[in-house]
């Protein structure tokens, strides 16, 4: 845990230097500023000792660096799978790595491993060990080669899926056979907000203070309204490198935060991709030696939350006449709110305002074009008259597997009775 908490000294002074927000000192530029104040002679005799402390530090960093990125590939067919999975709180992720005889192209091919649930949360000290099912395999964009990321989920030794395990059951929804006939697509739009570490306030922001009011921030470019630029943009390139069907990013309203946007994904992908583009995104911010939030209202007051909008569709919502499809699907959702909204994240009630582009909590609305409804229908599918719908409900902190999944059981698998439907329809003004 210790170990967590507080990183080695020495790898965050190194990191720093060189990530974004700090300009990267290097000798020869410390050389050129104390050329132009004293002159040539007497700055390259002052400077001296600070210019070999600098440079015996960075080379400290190029030698990590070449082991780092040193290529085995003429020496061992081996290679390294880091394998990823869910911890106790159902948002933190975990991984370890493993070595694997030689490079594999499926799941399948990889053995369950196991770890310690008395550390993550998930099992009891006496009975520790939980089993870990390799799902889903990824190219790894920070060993390269052909070493690789897996996201597993977790079961007890009997073969249970354990609590945390949400893919379980939401891998059961997507091999229904109706499910399968629908091909369900989900496009996720996943907000998050970057922080400064130790004060945990957000990148860009005066520490102790607030910056100007929301506006020019949202998709804007500039020192004073982009804060992290480089994170977003190293982690959409690790995705595409990855394998991760990332479709686009932009700056977000509230100044430090971002999106992402996944998809079109069919089925359990969509939970798969999510999973591994968080994991990655981990990783870069721990790099940056920046904090990632996923919090749905990091700050309290005129900020915008983080959600994880999801955009749905089935094969005959995307068909001629898929309009209807769409709105029986919104009478569904309408009437399984409660259950939707238990189970879009935690602390989302923090968010679910009624402001900032939500819609209030306790009551479902759909519209056409409309950010203030719980589920908004795009102008374009309403023309073309089918396409798509998208709920906006969703926390940015949810868990994948259950919103696609959910939305696939209501939508397709679950029926409301013919009152209940009438009434909804009534209230929902909506005639299908
Ligand atoms: P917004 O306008 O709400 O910000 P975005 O452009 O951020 O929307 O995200 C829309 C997402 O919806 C994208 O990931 C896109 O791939 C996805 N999408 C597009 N068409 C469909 C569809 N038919 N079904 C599901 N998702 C879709
Ligand atoms: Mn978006
Ligand atoms: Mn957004
Ligand atoms: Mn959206």
């Amino acid at each position: 845990m210790a170990q967590i908490l507080a990183p080695s000294i020495q790898w965050q002074v190194g990191v720093t230097k060189n990530s974004f927000y700090a300009r990267p000192i290097t000798a020869k530029f410390l050389d050129s500023l104390l050329l132009n104040q004293k002159g040539k002679v007497s700055a390259r005799g002052s400077s001296k000792f600070r210019v070999s402390a600098i440079k015996s530090e960075n080379s400290t960093i190029n030698r990590l660096e070449n082991l780092l990125n040193l290529d085995v590939t003429p020496y061992t067919d081996k290679i390294i799978a880091e394998y990823i999975w869910i911890g106790g709180s159902g948002i933190d992720l975990r991984s370890k790595s493993k070595t694997i005889s030689k490079p594999v192209q499926h799941p399948s091919e990889l053995t369950k491993w196991n770890y310690d649930g008395s550390s993550t949360g998930q099992a009891p000290g006496e009975d520790s060990e939980v089993i870990l099912y390799p799902q889903s395999i990824f190219r790894d964009p920070f060993r390269g080669g052909n070493n690789i990321l897996v996201i597993c989920d977790s079961y007890t030794p009997a073969g249970e899926p354990i609590p945390t395990n949400k893919r379980h059951r939401a891998a059961n929804i997507f091999s229904n056979q109706k499910v399968i006939d629908e091909v369900p697509w989900y496009g996720i739009e996943q907000e998050y907000t970057l922080l400064q570490p130790n004060v945990k306030w957000p990148l860009g922001w005066p520490v102790g203070g607030y910056p100007g009011p929301q506006g020019p921030y949202y998709c804007g470019a500039g020192a004073d309204k982009s804060f992290g630029r480089d994170i977003s943009d190293a982690h959409y390139k690790a995705c595409l490198y990855a394998g991760i069907n990332i479709s686009g990013t932009n700056g977000e309203v509230m100044p430090g935060q971002w999106e992402y946007q996944v998809g079109p994904s069919v089925g359990i992908e969509a939970g798969d991709h999510i999973w591994c583009s968080r994991y990655i995104l981990e990783r870069i911010t721990e790099q940056a030696g920046v904090v990632l939030s996923l919090d749905p209202k990091p700050i309290e007051g005129d900020w915008n939350g983080a959600g994880c909008h999801t955009n749905f569709s089935t094969k005959s919502m995307r068909e001629d006449g898929g309009f209807e499809v769409i709105k029986k699907a919104i009478l569904n959702l309408s009437l399984r709110h409660k259950e939707h909204i238990s189970a879009y994240g935690e602390g989302n009630e923090r968010r679910l305002t009624g402001k900032h582009e939500t819609a209030n909590i306790n009551t479902f609305s759909w519209g056409v074009a409309n950010r203030g409804c719980s589920v908004r229908v795009g102008r374009e599918t309403e023309k073309q008259g089918k396409g798509y719908l998208e709920d906006r409900r969703p926390a940015s902190n949810m868990d994948p597997y259950v919103v696609t999944s959910l939305l696939a059981e209501t939508t397709i698998l679950w029926e409301p009775t013919l009152e209940a439907e009438a009434l909804a329809a009534q209230k929902l003004a909506l005639n299908v």
